[in-house]
């Protein structure tokens, strides 16, 4: 406790703050959330200890106000190591936990909106992205802020929704609504297996105990991990304490949700990035006051001011949306275990596919692990089968009404495959990571190739928008006629999702498709939509990419086509292997999950790759076991650790002379080395050059210090930004 008059250090959420000092107006604690002011303006920010600064008494301001609430001493104590773990400034750390920016003030009186069911008229695609907008947020009214940060749609769309009657004035201020006294209770729809509870019983013991364990829920795909972690949700939530379930965005489907309801009596408050701001705040403000207990949300929710956190679930745990990479560099996962430890609570890790870094960590005796060897309800795991397209060419079709011949990209052997399936009147699906047509347009004669004009990659054609798409920056340029060079005649090469269907329109016109991939599905109720249509068979054959892969439950598809097995095999990271066996692992998942059993055919132009044969076997450990070999003999992570420095600028020279100073201050490391700078995979995104320094070390050097301090000792010119990237996932 600190007295009033005493100078404290005020943390305030900034990316370049560490504190300033403040005289207190009434006692607080640590951790205690006051309003103060800096270059007269308002901020929250926590008391974060003694004040340091030295100033003289009559330069020292006032604490504006103190709030009830606080963060625990852990809280502070979290925030200073994964400060120190991530080289991000404690206040950028704060400025996660304090991401709602008027969470104290009394709402705001803004005029608000509902949209207008009823209306007829038009489907357009902005009237679509608005509905999206309400029903991710259960159709409370909507602010025009709201509608423009949720929706994207622009303010002249807005203004004529409204005119037109689409969007009603409702109201003129923002309600703080009730709505989230939610009461859970187990509903005892579910009875768990043998193997299931005696999963659920460890986990029960562990919050029963108390103190910090992590435990892999390692199941395999349809073994029910869902239904042993809500029962570990339960336990926590009838201890008293709040729960926290992490998740991927696009696994937070209506079909979770329902589950959940079916489960605990009560739908699950759901945190994501598309809320309204009021709806953030009302959440914000209840997990502080502990009146929201269970949160169901992405890799953000972890920085909500939990009070008494008790449980941390983290489903998909090796799924990299966890680790953030625009606003400061942190891997959710890991800085959940270094909270649930720092509290001293338990934390479940679910995967049908773990990282290997969790596995290391079983293997070190770190975590334990909990196994789930067979599906639910007796569903066999599918048969999974290489098809080598060097003996099975695929031939040329026809569309229709047009002469020309297309070369094909489906094997006659998977066309049979989708034929049997379709004529049992059960589901397929074709899987092809890559959006859009194709990956490259050329030139024939000169061989010039479309490239973004802001980026260093190549445009991809898409063939709906009949336009050229940087999938880097986003940019669209208009199909060239004729190549800008010489003139010559432009073509397409390389397979994308589109191209699959127009094949799959060709040789099974009767075919019900539907594509999905991020282009398709902007948000997640256009994929709620899909995966109702799924669910109802309104759909044959759906050709996607890995939003597909992941947590859907569709018993009646029993056929996975992987259009293109090699895809992903020979990236250029360390990774690719363990990301390609993940991703056609879980694909693979997804076939026979119901009474039929499925099957899985993996294209490929060599059946005889190591990570192929492995998943034909369904034999993970053996593939992991690989994997764990190489890695540790190349002393990759989990076997040594990585950080990289990303230095990104606008002028190509003063990036590469800061480049050179930078080098030439680098210092001599004890157990591990700097390499660079060289140019980025990706040299220009945005027209921002990009170079790259590698700092590799043993498996417990302690390479965070050494990095700051080099960074430290040189002047950072205007024109260049520097990211901090600690155990990178991403190498471009
Ligand atoms: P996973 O997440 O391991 O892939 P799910 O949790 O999706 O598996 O379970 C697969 C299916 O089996 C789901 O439809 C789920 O509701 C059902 N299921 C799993 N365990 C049980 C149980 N004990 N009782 C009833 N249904 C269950
Ligand atoms: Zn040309
Ligand atoms: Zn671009």
């Amino acid at each position: 406790m600190f007295n009033s008059g005493t100078v404290v250090k005020v943390l305030i959420p900034n990316v370049v703050n560490t504190g300033y000092d403040y005289r207190l107006t009434g006692d607080a604690d640590l951790g205690q959330f006051v309003r103060v002011s800096v270059m007269n303006r308002p901020y929250i920010g926590v008391v974060f200890g003694f004040g340091d600064s030295g100033l003289p008494p009559d330069k020292i301001k006032n604490v504006a106000e103190i709030y009830p609430s606080k963060l625990s001493a852990d809280d502070l104590l979290w925030i200073q190591k994964m400060s120190a773990w991530t080289l991000m400034t404690p206040g950028a750390v704060l400025r996660l936990i304090i991401n709602v920016p008027d969470a104290f003030l009394p709402p705001k009186i803004e005029p608000l909106y509902n949209f207008n069911f009823a209306a007829t008229g038009k489907m357009t695609d902005a009237r679509q992205m608005v509905m999206d907008a309400y029903s991710a947020n259960d159709n409370t009214a909507m602010t025009i802020t709201d509608l423009r940060n949720i929706a994207r749609v622009s303010h002249a769309v807005i203004n004529t929704m409204i005119k037109r009657g689409l969007l009603t004035l409702c109201d003129n201020r923002i309600i703080e609504s009730n709505e989230f006294n939610y009461i859970y209770h187990d509903t005892g729809n579910v009875i768990l297996n043998d193997e299931q509870s005696g999963a659920a019983r460890v986990i029960g013991d562990a919050i029963d105990v108390g103190g910090f364990s992590v435990h892999l829920l390692d199941g395999i795909t349809g073994s029910g991990k869902t239904q042993v972690y809500f029962d570990s949700v339960l336990r926590a939530y009838n201890a008293g304490k709040s729960v926290l379930l992490m998740m991927p965005e696009i696994a937070l489907t209506a079909q979770f949700m329902t589950r959940f309801q079916k489960r605990f009596g009560a739908p699950p408050v759901v945190w994501h990035s598309n809320l309204t701001a009021a709806r953030r705040r009302e959440i914000w403000r209840g997990v502080l006051n502990k009146k929201i207990r269970i949160v169901v949300g992405t890799r953000s929710a972890l920085f909500l001011p939990w009070q008494d956190l008790g449980l941390i679930v983290i489903d998909e745990e090796h799924d990299t949306s966890y680790k953030q990479e625009d606003m400061g560099n942190y891997h959710a996962r890991d800085m959940a275990i270094l909270r649930a430890k720092i509290a001293g609570f338990p934390i479940v890790l679910a995967s049908a596919t773990p990282s290997l870094e969790t596995l290391n960590n079983v293997d070190l005796g770190k975590y334990k692990i909990l196994k789930l060897t067979s599906r639910f309800g007796g569903a066999q795991m599918p048969i999974i089968s290489t098809l080598d397209m060097r003996e099975n060419r695929p031939t040329d079709y026809k569309l229709p009404n047009d002469d020309t011949s297309h070369h094909g990209n489906l094997s006659p052997a998977l066309c049979d495959a989708i034929a049997d399936t379709l004529n049992a009147k059960q589901q397929v699906m074709l899987f092809i990571n890559r959006r859009g047509f194709a990956p490259i347009t050329q030139c024939k004669k000169c061989g010039w190739v479309a490239m973004c004009p802001e980026c260093s990659v190549g445009m991809t054609y898409h063939k709906r928008l009949n336009k050229l798409l940087c999938h880097m920056c986003g940019r669209t340029m208009e199909l060239p006629k004729k190549c800008p060079e010489c003139g010559g005649e432009v073509s397409q090469f390389g397979v994308g999702l589109e191209r699959i269907e127009q094949e799959v329109s060709a040789r099974f016109p009767n075919a019900r498709t539907a594509l999905v991939s991020s282009d398709t599905i902007m948000t997640r109720q256009t994929l709620e939509r899909l995966v109702a249509k799924m669910e109802n068979g309104e759909i044959d054959i759906v050709i996607g990419t890995q939003i597909l892969a992941k947590g859907h439950h569709f018993p009646n598809l029993t056929l996975v086509g992987v259009v293109d097995a090699d895809m992903g095999l020979y990236g250029t990271d360390f990774r690719a292997g363990e990301h390609t066996f993940q991703q056609l692992f879980q694909v693979a998942g997804r076939a026979g999950r119901g009474k039929f059993p499925g099957r899985v055919l993996l294209q490929t132009y060599q059946p005889d790759n190591p990570v192929l044969t492995a998943i034909c076997k369904c034999d993970r450990d053996s593939f992991i076991k690989n994997d764990m070999e190489s890695r540790r003999s190349a002393k990759m992570p989990p076997f040594g650790q990585l950080i990289a420095v990303i230095v990104e600028g606008e002028k190509e020279q003063t990036l590469k002379s800061f480049c050179e100073t930078l080098a030439a201050s680098a210092p001599k490391l004890n157990g591990g080395k700097i390499m660079g700078p060289i140019a980025a995979q990706i040299y220009q995104i945005r027209n921002w050059y990009r170079m790259r320094f590698l700092i590799a070390g043993d498996a417990n050097a302690k390479l965070q210090p050494v990095v700051s301090h080099w960074l430290s000792t040189v002047r950072t010119p205007a024109n260049i930004r520097i990211k901090i990237d600690v155990n990178p996932q991403n190498f471009m």
